[in-house]
């Protein structure tokens, strides 16, 4: 069989170099799978390496199964692929009686639920309400970095963790008491236990190196400290390793991850192979660049490249309100589908699995089926609470008092509080979540002034139904988080504003704002022709009242290509209109030196002055136009941050003064 066959030059490399060690580093739909599987296959055909001796790691057990596939279609039997969780284990069951006097490994604590919940409605002082989730995840941080409960509270210094550090040790002490005393080890415990060993025992260390000696790690970027400690035990003093990933979809470091290990492989691994795969199979030209519009904004200068026919130009839109963007979207995929698309290639992507109600609400009414990816939102625990809940409000409310009734009722049963701000990814989904409830039930409410608490259960039931019995074939509806490794005909980016992608909780916390951005491009990237993103200017708050929204900071780095879309539904991303391209040439002031765009930025402020009937100082002064001559904004948020735009300036004017630095080259 010819494993060359069918890859380009650059997979080609990676396939062929089958020893040392070899960091690839592979753009979003660049064809990762094709080419540890080749790789595997080559690397066996051509003597490297014997099937037994290969250690496939995945990131997913899913991801495993579909691996193995893959080699076996190329012929390859024997080949193991596994998680580290699940190699891990093999090799604990495999020690643990031999050093432990012939007692078995523990039992493994599949749901840490169990334990955790308990834990936390003990908690004081209104933490008792903490999701589980949260807690559960900071354990699986802290463990990630091998800390300890005594080691805890300094290494979470600059964290914003689910409870006050000293709270959060004392949680960390009970659970893991609570687990040995029942004799359990959780699934990091695993991990630990594993390195534990494999750095304790030479003998063993040396067994475990005689079994594998050829490894290969997908979806690297998500790797955490404690994983990748197990690999270098694992390995030893060969260097036998090949990773892949791509440092842009890391969306998992609130759970220990890092791209460190990735970017930083060449420093770690002296002569190591650095492949770039850049050439993407998926996206059209056009989705591709608005992808690396979103690179660029960040200062660097990766893009991904593709020889795809082109395609339609991406979309940012501007609605007035969230029904306004729902009744587009329906509108968009209608006409999608009657120009033959298949509703099972076309996906509604998100950040909160809260915001996913309101488009199922859309669709059942315009009859578009629909499926959603993940656990659905009336089966999450936290909304099944709330809804058993509401048979706990007095039967005869209605109206304004029933929603009243209700909210207090989640108040002293769930901890909710309508508008407050949440500390925790999970807490942040519950919170949206019971929003959700209460918007589907304030709009019950509106609609009959009689409903009572059973008109209430029971649209909430129908509602249920209706997701439960969603269509296989129908229009995705999922997290950007379980979009990943996924790609449809047509992806739909709805409700970019400012608290909801990014997050409220990011604020300006760096990292938190990468990591969003990483989402919005894990997103992007998933389109193969149609990219439609959008965000309303006014959306219902929690507590039901209207209120005015921001567009996302990453949209204003994006916007010049929506200057550049053809009219359309919903109103344009920036306030064009007058569109300077179409204006007459500048005309020179000699003042301006060589400069053709200070030049033109007078002579745009002159013209504008005399069209609005302003004085030129108020459009913008001379220092502010020498500001943007200097620094020469590519994109808005770019030039938001020149001193003199305020965001009004921005709004106004930023699209014409994009189009004069674009015009004039520097
Ligand atoms: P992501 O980062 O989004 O998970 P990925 O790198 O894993 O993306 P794949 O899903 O493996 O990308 O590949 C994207 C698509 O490109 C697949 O349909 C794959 O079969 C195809 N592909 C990869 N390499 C080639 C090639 N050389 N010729 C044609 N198609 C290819
Ligand atoms: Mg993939």
């Amino acid at each position: 069989m010819d494993h060359l066959a069918g890859l380009n030059d650059a997979q080609r490399e990676a396939v062929m170099a089958t020893t040392g060690p070899v960091v690839i580093l592979a753009g979003a739909g660049t064809g990762k799978t094709r080419v540890i599987s080749h790789r595997t296959a080559y690397a066996v055909a051509t003597g490297a390496v014997s099937a037994n001796q290969i250690l496939l790691v995945t990131f997913t057990d899913k991801a495993a199964s579909e691996m193995v596939t893959r080699v076996r279609a190329l012929g390859l039997a024997g080949v193991a692929a596994r998680t580290f969780h699940a190699a891990a284990l093999a090799q604990l069951r495999y020690y643990w009686p031999l050093r432990h006097d012939g007692q078995p490994l523990p039992e493994i604590l599949s749901d840490p639920f169990r334990i955790v919940a308990p834990l936390a409605r003990r908690l004081p002082g209104g933490y008792q309400w903490t999701p589980a989730k949260d807690l559960i995840d900071e354990l699986g941080w802290a463990k990630s970095r091998r800390i300890t409960p005594e080691s805890y509270e300094e290494a979470a210094a600059d964290r914003t963790p689910p409870l006050p550090n000293e709270l959060f040790v004392r949680f960390y002490r009970d659970y893991e008491r609570a687990k040995s005393r029942q004799g359990l080890i959780d699934f990091d415990d695993m991990l630990t236990h594993t390195v534990d060993l494999l750095e304790a025992d030479d003998e063993a260390a040396r067994q475990v190196r005689g079994r594998y000696s050829w490894f290969s790690v997908d979806e690297y970027q998500d790797t955490t400290p404690l994983q990748q400690r197990l690999l270098e035990l694992w390995l030893g003093d060969r260097r036998d390793l090949c990773v892949v990933g791509d440092e842009d979809q890391t969306i998992y470091t609130f759970a220990g991850a890092t791209p460190d290990f990735l970017v930083g492989f060449g420093a770690r691994w002296p002569g190591a192979r650095v492949i770039d795969l850049r050439e993407n199979y998926r996206s059209t030209p056009q989705v591709l660049g608005l992808a690396n519009r979103l690179i660029a904004s960040t200062g660097r200068s990766k893009r991904l490249e593709t020889s795809r026919t082109a395609g339609p130009e991406p979309t940012i839109r501007t609605y007035d309100d969230g029904d306004a963007e729902l009744a587009g979207i329906v509108a968009r995929i209608r006409e999608l589908m009657a120009g033959g698309a298949a509703p099972r290639e076309i996906a509604v992507l998100v950040r909160l699995n809260a915001q996913i109600p309101p488009i199922e609400a859309a669709f059942t009414r315009a009859a578009l089926p629909y499926r959603v990816r993940g656990q659905r939102f009336f089966e999450r625990r936290d909304v099944r609470s709330a809804v058993d809940a509401i048979g706990r409000v007095p039967e005869g409310a209605t109206g304004s008092e029933l929603v009243a009734a209700i909210e207090s009722v989640w108040a002293k049963r769930l901890g909710f509080e309508a508008g407050a701000e949440a500390v925790g990814a999970e807490a942040r989904e519950r919170q949206a979540a019971l929003a959700t409830l209460l918007g589907i039930i304030e709009a019950v409410v509106e609609a009959d002034a009689g409903a009572g608490r059973q008109k209430v259960v029971a649209e909430l039931a129908d509602r249920a139904e209706a997701e439960k019995s969603g269509s296989v074939d129908g229009v995705e509806l999922s997290t950007l988080h379980r979009a990943k490794g996924l790609e449809w005909d047509a992806v739909f980016l709805p409700s970019l504003e400012e608290g909801l992608l990014p997050v409220a909780q990011a604020k300006d916390d760096d990292a938190l704002i990468d990591e969003e951005r990483r989402l919005l491009y894990v997103g992007i990237t998933r389109a193969r022709v149609h990219l439609a993103l959008s965000w309303a200017q006014e959306r219902i708050s929690a507590k039901g009242s209207v209120g005015k929204r921001r567009r996302s900071r990453f949209l204003l780095d994006l916007a010049p290509i929506a200057t550049r879309r053809p009219g359309g539904a919903g109103r344009g991303a920036t306030s064009a209109g007058r569109d300077p391209a179409t204006r007459t040439q500048p005309v020179r002031d000699p003042a301006d030196g060589d400069d053709p765009l200070m030049a033109a930025l007078r002579a745009w402020r002159t013209e504008l002055a005399r069209a609005d009937g302003l004085p030129a100082y108020v459009i913008a002064d001379n220092k502010t136009l020498t500001a943007i001559a200097d620094l020469r904004p590519q994109t808005l948020g770019a030039l938001a941050r020149v001193p003199g735009i305020g965001p009004a300036k921005l709004e106004k004017y930023g699209a014409e003064i994009l189009a004069l630095v674009a015009r004039t080259a520097a």
